[in-house]
């Protein structure tokens, strides 16, 4: 019944028997239509390569559906077989005022330009419908074309002029999750468009088409529409049992079977029967659109990139695999949104079986793979809270101490500051047999310490220890360009961006395998000081319009102050940008150096070693009070009145 000589007999049928207002929009498209894209365009256009857009697009002459929601991975068949066929359909058969919205105005002109032009020019019954461009003062111009009957509008969702100018009748809103949330601080670009349809709404000739490839969960405009529908998603039969089911991706194998990625296959959770590539046209020849929730005038639709006849399972499957060698989030999400079609799930914060409780026995206070000290500060009206963190080649990192020192921080100077200055100066045992002093840091300056924090970081500018406060606004980089000179004595200033910088420590938390960006704390730390870690959840939050997320408390009063000393430390490190290569050369050469200063003092017959300095340093974190047992520390740098007034 599908070979196209049948078929075109059945079509030919069609056209005789019954007169164009009777024919469904896939009927006109398989009789009218001719492909405008791609190798086959100019040719007669058919359903068969995707038979599962028949339904959606017969929807669009269905009375009772008001909306179209169509949630689908990015390649198969949208934009031609549902948004252009439809438009056809309209203009050749029930004309009427038609926008397109397009997520920016750019891409409206574009799709103008590039598709609806190729959509009318392939095809001669709309080509026919065309009011000629003769002149300058032709009513057609790049967004705004009228045909027989109707016009179609082109517009940008960021752009609120367009959206406003005229009424009418149907909307066909693409790609819906790339709006804007504002646009152009008129409000909702799909409010704004969709009150230009109330005057067709009152006499329930209406419609709305949406479609997209879903972002993220829990911010995603098509999740939403799709919520709200009757939920269909695709059933197809497995060629071994007949059983239908959705080609969910978990039925794609390789590695299962000893294959490659790119000969992954599907493979039926019922009866085990192995369907390869071949098998996936058939299997969607046989489709069922299945409704998994009550019909109230929205008609949704939801397509993984499993079915697409476009992209092969093996494709999909090294995409995938490519990623995850990539180790990169950005990539799994592409993946995940346009390849799968699916939402990407953020991680609302860290969850306490999430992070690495593992704890490490160090060698030596400074474990071997650290090339750079930096340290976080933290400051409270009671105390000064503090990590000190080794940085190693892609940004491993090891902590190194985690201190609490009590006193007022907002007098300075005072027996607080003193101490905090003295630990600062410490100098750390590394493993392979040097000492490692910080390079740099931050303070924080919101913690009602203001004044004392100010005149720390201006006495000790030239050691790069920073006054820092958090940027109120998301979006901004972990570290400024430039500091502002604030305060009675002008101390530099830096505004991180706390955000960023959360999001970049969440991340790391989560590395398991050793290595690049991976977390390592030293035995002596307590459960107590991870599950600070866990005291902030990422949530969605608006800012100027924009979906943005933001960390924040889950309760007020639960203790952070190791989750921001950390955040501190990041920001440290992208202040100081430091090549992590070089400083792993340097250290070399001063292993190199220490040892062969050793070996000749041997040769000298030097009794007196200075081998037997630290290894046995505790970093403890329980009693914060408890004395540091650093075994050496440089005297502390005795300013003279005019440096610490
Ligand atoms: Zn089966």
């Amino acid at each position: 019944m599908t070979s196209p000589a049948i078929q075109e007999i059945f079509q030919e049928a069609i056209r005789a028997a019954i007169p164009d207002a009777l024919l469904t929009p896939s009927e006109w498209a398989s009789t009218y239509r001719y492909v405008s894209q791609g190798p086959l365009r100019g040719q007669k256009w058919s359903m068969d390569p995707v038979p599962y857009l028949t339904e959606p697009l017969n929807c669009v002459t269905d009375s009772r559906v008001r909306t179209i929601v169509f949630w689908s991975a990015s390649r198969v068949g949208k934009t031609e077989g549902l948004l252009l066929n439809a438009a056809g359909y309209f203009m050749h058969i029930d004309p009427g005022p038609f926008m397109n919205l397009r997520p920016t105005l750019d891409d409206a002109k574009l799709f103008s330009r590039e598709r609806f032009s190729a959509l009318v020019e392939e095809t001669p019954v709309l080509r026919d419908l065309m009011e000629e461009p003769r002149t300058r003062d032709s009513d057609n111009t790049m967004l705004y074309k009228k045909f027989l009957g109707g016009y179609a509008f082109f517009a940008g969702a960021n752009s609120p002029t367009g959206l406003r100018a005229q009424d009418f009748q149907r909307l066909l809103a693409d790609e819906i999750d790339d709006y804007p949330l504002n646009a152009g601080g008129m409000g909702d670009p799909l409010d704004l468009a969709n009150v230009r349809l109330r005057n067709f709404e009152k006499e329930g000739l209406a419609l709305s088409i949406y479609t997209s490839s879903p972002t993220v969960k829990g911010r995603s405009r098509i999740e939403t529409a799709y919520n709200d529908s009757d939920q269909r998603r695709l059933y197809v039969p497995c060629l071994g049992c007949g059983e239908m089911q959705e080609l969910v991706w978990s039925s794609i194998v390789w590695s299962e079977l000893g294959r490659e990625p790119k000969d992954a296959c599907f493979r039926c959770p019922f009866c085990r029967h192995i369907g390869e590539e071949e098998e996936k046209a058939e299997m969607i020849a046989n489709w069922e659109w299945r409704a998994h929730a009550e019909f109230k005038g929205t008609a949704g639709f939801k397509l993984l990139g499993t079915y697409s006849p476009w992209i092969t399972w093996g494709g999909m499957a090294e995409e995938l695999t490519r990623a995850v060698r990539a180790k990169s989030y950005e990539k799994y999400q592409v993946w995940c949104n346009s390849t799968l079609g699916e939402l990407w799930e953020e991680g609302e914060g860290l969850e306490e079986e999430e992070i690495s409780f593992h704890r490490e026995e160090y060698a030596a206070p400074v474990p071997r793979g650290v090339v750079l000290l930096t340290f976080g500060a933290d400051t409270h009206p009671d105390r000064i809270e503090v990590e000190v963190l080794g940085w190693g080649l892609e940004d491993e990192t090891w902590s190194i101490e985690y201190r609490v020192f009590y006193g007022n921080p907002n007098q300075y100077p005072s027996a607080v500051w003193e101490d905090f200055e003295d630990f600062l100066l410490t100098r750390w045992q590394h493993e392979l047999g040097v000492e490692m002093t910080i390079t740099a840091g931050g303070i924080d300056t919101a913690g009602g310490c203001t004044d004392g924090v100010y005149k720390f970081c201006k006495a000790n500018q030239s050691r790069r220890w920073w006054a820092i406060i958090g940027a109120s606004k998301p979006g901004k980089p972990i570290a400024p360009k430039k500091p502002s000179i604030v305060g009675p004595v002008r101390t530099k200033l830096f505004t991180v961006g706390t955000e960023a910088a959360k999001d970049k420590a969440a991340a790391a938390l989560r590395v398991i395998e050793p290595g690049a960006s991976r977390c390592h704390f030293p035995i002596t730390y307590e459960d107590t000081y991870f599950r600070q870690f866990t005291a902030e959840r990422r949530v969605p939050s608006v800012h100027l319009g924009f979906h943005v997320w933001r960390w924040v408390k889950i309760k007020a009063g639960t203790r952070n102050e190791a989750w921001d000393c950390r955040v501190y430390n990041i920001f440290a490190r992208e202040n100081l940008k430091p090549n992590l290569e070089r400083l792993t050369e340097r250290l070399m050469e001063r292993v190199a150096a220490a040892e062969e200063k050793k070996r000749q003092e041997k040769e000298a017959g030097s009794s007196k070693s200075t081998d037997d300095k630290g290894g046995d340093r505790a970093t403890p974190t329980a009693n914060p009070r408890q004395p540091s047992r650093t075994t050496f520390r440089i005297p502390r740098r005795r300013g003279g009145f005019v440096k610490r007034w």
